[in-house]
């Protein structure tokens, strides 16, 4: 097996939330991978003289469609992951912030999403791919539930 060489990369994503009758709902983005939706956190590179609260809220606001205003950090989580066309090891960090809800709508999600809705909090931690983002969710539910009581 060849030596790939490592570069490291930088996310920021969030979680926005919003209660209705006493729900906490959620936004996910679905994006299709080998014929199947993928439900994932809204989440982009960090840019050149962005902290990466700002990259959060831009792409909250690009990828799912909807704006909010910043509670708090949750966390980070890391993986591994390579790029085959690049030829490239990629050890990443995604920071995420948990956002209350302003305004927007998921149906004017980005056109690289194939979908974005709101989830109930409970069926968004059934339904998503990736286990770190998905402790994101778990953290983000307590603190929603401290925040709102
Ligand atoms: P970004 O949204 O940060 O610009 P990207 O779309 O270029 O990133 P990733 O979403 O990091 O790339 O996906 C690259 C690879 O890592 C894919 O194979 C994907 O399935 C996998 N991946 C994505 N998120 C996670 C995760 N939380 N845990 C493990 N693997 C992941």
């Amino acid at each position: 097996m060849k030596k790939l060489p490592i570069k490291r990369a930088e996310s920021s994503g969030g979680i926005v939330f919003k209660k209705e009758d006493g729900d906490i709902l959620v936004a996910l983005v679905g994006v299709e991978r080998k014929g199947k939706i993928v439900w994932a956190l809204p989440k982009g590179l960090v840019e050149k003289g962005e902290r990466p609260e700002e990259t959060a809220y831009r792409e909250v606001k690009e990828e799912a469609g909807v704006t909010g205003t910043l509670v708090d950090k949750i966390g980070d989580i890391t993986y591994w992951y390579v790029d085959r066309e690049k030829g490239v090891r990629y050890h990443k960090i995604v920071h995420f912030y948990l956002f209350k809800y302003s305004e927007g709508s998921p149906e004017n999600h980005d056109w690289e999403i194939n979908e974005a809705r709101w989830f109930l909090i409970e069926e968004a931690i059934k339904v998503m791919e990736y286990p770190g983002e998905r402790d994101m969710m778990i953290r983000a539910k307590e603190m929603i539930e401290k925040l709102c009581g």
